[in-house]
């Protein structure tokens, strides 16, 4: 696939280190903990100051999005909705010891399922391995009401719970295997790889500029003898939980912010309501070309990757809206761009005469859901195809309060206190971190990679293999550069002349020393991000040697970093900054070859390994996810909505039951 959609945004990713400056009230943001899985909560700044209309459209989107859950299920595996019942009937009519070894191991079985949206892991695509004996369970089946007992499901279930090699992986991408037969997804049935293959060769037009989505929404298999495809849609497939979205996507279209938005909305409906391909395309123009509206969403068939040949889209549904705040401070910062530009350490040779800052775009979720739930992506980039992308662009934007709750709930997992000593500095972070990573992040992505110019006649593409590693860092050292600038004071953009401090220790501490808790013993760093930090980090630390700039100091057997003169250390940043603008200038191949190779590759293994053992003592989960508030509408004596309100306090299994009450159309 070309496009990624899930994006990790290029500079914010951070492990575990980051606070934030907003963190004034008690916020529990960490519900529950399980197996390798930390559910989290999100809040939605701003949404009280939204208008009534705006509360009301987002509302319906988000009824919208909820009802859609059980599609995904489905398409995951056949039999996960029959499962998810009959584990919910056993849980919710258990009468024993809930202390007992098979009952927790039970509980944590289903809370798995729970995340991984079926038997399967959300991420391994295995599947889970109950810790409950097969004894346990049937007793547990027999205890059941009549009316409970899944007949002649039975068998299946229990086989799929207990064989580990029936259905063992979803989404089998084995060389050489037959990927659709030996996959346990459900988007195909009874047809073999060659098969699928062989009916989509047959009715793709490849001379189509504009192809549709071909499988995007359909489940193919056998009818008669032949291949057809099942269309996802009103009177289709899934029918039920769709005419449920449609409708509330029908209430939502009333609250529409404009009519551009509102046709959107419309097509969308259209797109379910016929299973047309052609409406899908239509509907991700009319959504791409929305750029006003402050409300935005998606809601659909979207990602493949649960397709082992990239076609189905997982059903998912993300409600947001822009995030006016954030998306001023990068507009200030994209104004701003030819002062940064003119000012920059670098040859003035090598620096664009006009350079247009690109004003990022911020958003605030308000409801995850299908493929996007409990596990989530933290920025959007759509649509995915690529041709709509190509003359109609596409929209891409960071989910600020999502990456908020990650660094909050990484606040107090034991990873400060491991890895920065000095308590000083554990306030700065905690104070400022997160603010200098946002802006780290916007002056990277707005400024950095826009700035600079190549001398006449180089090749775009000289630094080949390490072209991606020297983007990364010449944008990333830009960043770093202007974060200790008093403009940034000037600007508004922050209030601290020492709040950059926090930044960059954790930038050096993070780029010689923990992100090597990433690295598989052994291994080298390889990718592009990590060898960037991996090379400014390296190189400081060699070139501050004399001035003493950064130091690394072992107490106790563990190894600290400690920065000693801030000032020169923003000084070598920009010098490199200036080497590696004229590498790329220049299209100097030998010297950032020199560079990677000298500096952001090789692992020190004695390092290495007493980082991965200090980290795996700090017991962090490696995989998180969240809960989604709750929103309810205010009536007035009339009936009418008057308000509409989050609430924040309802916890994992909750969730999970309530939505498999009210809002499981499919297994109703
Ligand atoms: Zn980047």
């Amino acid at each position: 696939m070309s496009i990624v959609t899930k994006t990790i945004v290029c500079a914010a990713l951070t492990l575990g280190t980051t606070t934030s400056v907003m963190a004034n009230e008690k916020f529990n943001y960490v519900t529950d903990r399980f197996a390798d899985i930390e559910v989290l909560r999100y809040k939605v700044p701003g949404f009280e100051e939204l208008s009534l209309n705006q509360k009301k459209l987002i509302y319906y989107l988000t009824e919208a999005a909820i009802s859609g859950r059980d599609i995904l299920w489905d398409q995951n595996n056949k039999y996960n909705l029959a499962l998810r019942t009959l584990l919910e009937d056993i849980y919710t009519n258990y009468k024993g010891d809930k202390g007992s070894e098979d009952f927790k191991a039970f509980e944590k079985y289903l809370k798995q399922v729970w995340f991984g949206n079926g038997v399967h892991h959300h991420y391994s695509m295995d599947k889970f391995t109950p810790g409950f004996s097969q004894e346990f369970f049937d007793a547990q089946v027999r205890a059941l009401p009549a009316e409970k007992h899944p007949a002649e499901m039975e068998e299946v279930l229990r086989r799929l719970i207990f064989d580990p090699a029936f259905m063992a992986k979803r989404v089998n991408q084995a060389e050489g295997a037959d990927l659709i037969l030996t996959s346990a997804n459900n988007l195909y049935d009874g047809v073999s790889q060659a098969e699928v293959e062989g009916y989509y060769n047959a009715i793709k037009d490849t001379t189509d500029l504009t192809p549709v989505s071909y499988g995007l929404n359909t489940r193919v298999t056998k009818v008669d003898g032949k291949i057809v495809e099942q269309p996802y849609r009103v009177g289709g497939l899934y029918s039920r939980a769709i005419e449920r979205i449609v409708k509330n996507l029908g209430e939502a279209s009333k609250y529409a912010e404009n009519d551009k938005q509102r046709a959107v909305i419309n097509k969308l409906i259209e797109y379910y309501t016929t299973g047309d391909l052609k409406a899908f395309d239509d509907y991700s123009i009319l959504w791409v070309d929305d750029t006003d509206s402050q409300v935005d969403f998606i809601n659909g068939f979207i990602e493949s990757y649960g397709d082992p040949l990239g076609m189905t889209g997982a059903w998912e549904s993300i409600v947001n809206f822009k995030n006016l705040a954030a998306s001023h401070r990068t507009e200030v910062i994209s104004d701003s761009a030819q002062w940064f530009e003119s000012h920059s350490p670098v040859d003035p040779r090598f620096r664009k005469d006009k350079v247009k800052g690109v004003t990022a775009k911020v958003i605030t979720a308000a409801i995850l859901a299908g493929d996007a739930y409990p596990a989530t992506p933290i920025g959007i980039n759509l649509p995915n195809a690529n041709w709509i992308r190509a003359a109609h662009g596409s929209k891409s934007v960071t989910i600020e309060n999502i990456t908020q709750a990650y660094d909050e709930a990484a606040h107090g997992n034991g990873f400060n206190e491991e890895f920065v000593p000095d308590a000083a500095m554990r306030e700065l972070m905690d104070k400022y971190l997160f603010v200098t990573d946002n802006l780290h992040t916007d002056l990277h992505e707005c400024l950095g990679h826009a700035s600079g110019r190549l001398l006449p006649g180089v090749d775009p593409d000289a630094l080949k293999a390490h072209g991606s590693t020297l983007e990364e860092a010449r944008a990333d050292l830009f960043a770093l550069y202007y974060l200790a600038d008093p403009k940034l004071i000037e600007l508004g953009l922050l209030d601290n002349e020492d709040a950059y401090k926090a930044q960059y220790y954790k930038y050096i501490l993070n780029g010689l020393m923990t992100q090597l808790m990433r690295i598989e013993p052994g291994k080298d760093v390889e990718e592009a991000h990590m060898r960037n930090r991996k090379l400014i980090s390296e190189w400081a630390l060699e070139k501050g040697a004399a001035d003493r700039v950064i130091e690394y100091e072992v107490k106790d057997g563990k190894t600290y970093i400690k920065i000693n003169d801030y000032p020169r250390l923003r000084e070598l940043f920009g010098e490199l900054l200036g080497e590696i603008q004229r590498i790329k200038s220049e299209g100097d191949y030998e010297a950032g070859r020199d560079l990677v190779e000298n500096y952001a590759v090789k692992v020190d293994p004695k390092l290495h390994k007493e980082v991965l053992d200090r980290y795996a003592h700090l017991d962090i989960a490696p995989y998180k996810g969240f809960v989604n508030p709750v929103y309810k509408p205010v009536y007035d004596a009339n009936g009418e909505i008057v308000d509409i309100t989050v609430d924040y306090t309802e916890d994992y299994v909750p969730q999970m039951l309530r939505y498999s009450r009210d809002y499981s159309p499919l297994t109703k």
